[in-house]
C-alpha cells in the first residue's frame, strides 16, 4: 500500500524554471508540495520521512489562509463518484517538444538557399509522444459546482483518498475563478479551476460531479 510520502511527487513541479517547487517543503507542522496549479498540505504526523524547510520557497502558507467558501459548510462528495466520473474521460498521449527540430517542425539545411524540410521525427507537428497517458484535459473538463477542473488534477484527489481508503472528500467551494479547497482525511488540497470564456464551453465535454446529501 502507498503512503502519503509516496503521493508527494505527484504534486511537485517538473519545470526547471520553478526550482523551489520541484521539492516539498516543511513549514512548522506541515509539509507542502505544489506545481503552481495544485497544492497539498500534509500534517507531519501523517508522514514517515523527514522533510526540509526552504527559505526560498514561495509563500504557500498564505495560499491556504484565505480560502473563502461561497457556502458556510463544506460540500461533501463521495470518492466513488469521482472515480466513476473519471472513467468517462478518455486518455490521450502525453506529448513533449520534439528535440530533433526543437519543436519547430522543420529542419533547416546549412545551405541557406534550400527550403527547410519537414522534420521526419515529429512529422512537422513539433511534438512527439512520451509513451505516457493522461486524461484528455483539452477536450474534457470536470465540473464541480460552477467551476471547471482539469481531470488530471481531479485524479490526484482520488489518488490521495485511495491511500487510506477515505470515502468522502470535503469541498470548500470557491467561485468559478477562485481557488477551491478539498479536504481528505486531514490533508488539504488547493486546486485552481480552469478559467473558461463563456463562449468556449460548448467546445468541451463536461463531466459533472454530483454531490452527496449531507
Ligand atoms: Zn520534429
Amino acid at each position: 500500500m502507498k503512503t502519503y510520502d509516496e503521493i508527494i511527487p505527484e504534486f511537485l513541479s517538473d519545470d526547471d524554471c520553478r526550482q523551489a517547487l520541484m521539492k516539498p517543503v516543511l513549514i512548522e507542522e506541515h509539509v507542502f508540495a505544489s506545481n503552481g496549479h495544485i497544492a497539498i498540505k500534509i500534517p507531519v504526523s501523517k508522514l514517515l520521512k523527514t522533510y526540509e524547510s526552504n527559505p526560498n520557497y514561495p509563500d504557500i502558507v498564505s495560499l491556504y489562509e484565505k480560502v473563502e467558501g461561497l457556502f458556510q459548510s463544506p460540500i461533501i462528495y463521495k470518492v466513488e463518484n469521482i472515480s466513476e466520473l473519471l472513467k468517462q474521460v478518455p486518455l490521450t498521449d502525453v506529448e513533449t517538444q520534439c528535440t530533433n527540430c526543437q519543436g519547430t517542425g522543420s529542419i533547416w539545411s546549412k545551405d541557406d538557399s534550400k527550403e527547410p524540410e519537414t522534420c521526419k521525427i515529429c512529422d512537422g507537428s513539433g511534438y512527439v509522444a512520451t509513451g505516457k497517458k493522461e486524461y484528455d484535459w483539452q477536450n474534457h473538463k470536470i465540473q464541480i459546482g460552477l467551476a471547471y477542473f482539469n481531470p488530471n488534477y481531479v485524479e490526484k484527489l482520488l489518488n490521495v483518498a485511495t491511500i487510506n481508503d477515505i470515502k468522502e472528500v470535503k469541498h470548500v467551494y470557491g467561485t468559478p475563478m477562485s481557488k477551491h479547497l478539498f479536504i481528505i482525511d486531514d490533508l488539504e488540497i488547493i486546486m485552481m479551476p480552469i478559467r473558461l470564456g463563456i463562449k468556449e464551453l460548448p467546445e468541451y465535454s463536461v463531466h459533472k460531479l454530483t454531490w452527496r446529501k449531507r
